[in-house]
Order: structure tokens, then sequence, then C-alpha cells
């Protein structure tokens, strides 16, 4: 169906990893498609197969203007050949961002609904409104987060425990659909720790427990710099002291929160001495708007 490559691990060392007595491996799971890239391939991946075995000609999703799920959808539907549509939270803003010009030249049809409807997307009401607009489609909530996701997800994490050797599992948190599965897939083996790129992301527990029953799982909400796609200045040395040190980019707005996450709990020593500790690259890197160098 759509192509896998399979996916580097890398190992960090300086002086931090060093002191905490941690070890530190790194799953560039970014590199695992060029476009549909890091976890929305595994979140998109069951979801496809649905579209095609239900004969859909049209992929339906929704995002933000910066949105990386915007962006892995369309060039999905490209490459099988469906068409697709995405609803796009707020105003037509020209010219369009490298995400939405991406979008629109896989063929996208771009339709841009204002904040109060966008909050209104999974109401029976909205969605019956599309199908009059759009005809027959397969439809992928915000963020490509649903059960297939998950199931796609926790086939990720399964292969994580397989391959790799491990105790904690670190990874960026933006509707948690990605820590849910990955929770799945590791059957409350391990300890998994997410970072929320969002403010006042308390209610992200509640949307993670809707997934998995597991409990072995922890939501740090300390390094949101903000909130989404915020950053500070604080966050962007670092990522780019990061990608120098280490030879890896970071997205700004997810992975270089986490990384600086786990950077500064490694500071305080909150890893068990002796520990591995896995982190996930998510990709993101299409969306990377800044330059941190
Ligand atoms: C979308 C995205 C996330 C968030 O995944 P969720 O399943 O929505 O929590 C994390 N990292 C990157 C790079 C992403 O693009």
């Amino acid at each position: 169906m759509i192509i896998y490559n399979k996916t580097p691990l890398l190992e960090l060392k300086n002086q931090i990893i060093e002191q905490s007595g941690v070890r530190v491996l790194v799953k560039r799971e970014d590199l695992n498609h060029p476009l549909i890239s890091g976890n929305k391939w595994w979140k998109l991946k069951y979801n496809l197969e649905e579209a095609l075995r239900l004969q859909k000609k049209t992929l339906l999703t929704f995002g933000g203007a910066y949105s990386n799920h915007i962006y892995a959808s369309a060039a999905a539907a490209e490459e099988l050949g469906l068409k697709s549509v995405g609803i796009i939270r707020g105003e037509e803003t020209l010219p369009l961002n490298p995400t939405l010009s991406f979008a629109k030249a896989c063929g996208m049809e771009l339709l841009y609904v204002s904040r109060e409807a966008y909050r209104r997307k999974s109401e029976t009401e909205f969605v019956t409104q599309l199908h009059h607009q759009f005809g027959d489609f397969y439809l992928i909530p915000e963020g490509g987060t649903n059960h297939l996701a998950i199931k796609g997800c926790a086939e990720f994490g399964k292969r994580l425990i397989e391959e790799i050797d491990f105790d904690y599992v670190c990874m960026p948190v933006g509707t948690g659909g990605t820590i849910a599965g990955i929770v799945e897939g590791l059957s409350g083996q391990k300890q998994v720790i997410g970072f929320s790129s969002l403010k006042d992301g308390e209610f992200l527990n509640g949307e993670i427990s809707k997934y998995t029953q597991f409990r072995n799982w922890q939501l740090n909400q300390d390094y949101h710099f903000g909130g989404y796609a915020k950053t500070t200045k604080a966050l962007l040395d670092f990522a780019r002291d990061f990608e120098h040190d280490f030879e890896i980019p970071l997205d700004p707005v997810y992975t270089s929160k986490m990384m600086f996450g786990v950077f500064d709990l490694m500071r305080q020593g909150y890893f068990k001495k002796g520990s591995v500790v896995l982190v996930l690259h998510t990709g993101g890197l299409q969306g990377k708007i800044v330059s941190f160098g």
C-alpha cells in the first residue's frame, strides 16, 4: 500500500546523559516515509486500508493551518489515487503556508470554516452538510485519532517492545491518539511518558483513557512552552543546540518540547539510574517553519 522505510535507532551521548546514569535511545520514526511520516504513518495505516476496503473515492479530514495530519493525509490520498478534502479551521490566509500549499498541490480541496463552525465538526448536522457538499467520503477525525489510528499505533508499540530493550518510552502528545495506541501495544509493560504540546492539556488524560485501560502511562504538562505551536527563546536555543550536537532535526511544535522535557527530567534525576529511555521522534519536520539555526 504505502511504503514503510525501516527506521534507525540511535544512542545519544553527552555529559547530562552520563551524569544521570541512563542510556537514551532515539527511534527516528520521522524517517519512515518522506511525506507521510512519523506517527502519522501509523495513524493513517488502517484508516487508509479501511477507506480502500469500503471503495471510498474521497478522504475528508480536519485540521488547523499547520496540521501535520492534513499534510500527511493529502499525500496519502494522492499516493492512493483518492480525492481529498481538508476542512481547515479559520480563515484563508494568502499566500498559503507550506503545509497548505503542499496539501493543495497534492490535490486536496480546502474548505475554510469559522472557529465556531469548526467546533461543531463532529456533530451529525455538520457532517450531513459536508456530505451534501462533497458526496460520499471516508471521514478521518481531527488529528487522525480514531480506533483504527489506535490500532496502527499499537502495532508500532508492539514492534518497539519486540525490537528494543527499554524501561521508559517518551513521546509528544497532541490529541493523545499516538500515546494511547502505543500503551495498548505495550500491553501494560514499560513506563510511558507523554509530553503535552498544549496548554491546559488536562483533558488529554480523559482522551487517552478513552482508548486504553492500561495505567502505565502519564502525561507530563510542564513543557508546553505557552501552548500549541508557541515557542520561547529557551526552547529554540535548546533545539538549536540539540540539532547541532546530535545532528537530529527537531520540529518546534512537538519533538523539540518533548526532547527539552526529557533532558530536563534527566537533570532532575527523574529516571532510575541504569535504565534505558527510549525517545520517539514522531516526525513533524515538514511543518518546520522556524529554523533553529
Ligand atoms: C501529530 C503529531 C503528534 C501528536 O500525535 P497525537 O496522536 O495527536 O497525540 C506528535 N508529534 C508529531 C510530530 C506530530 O505530527
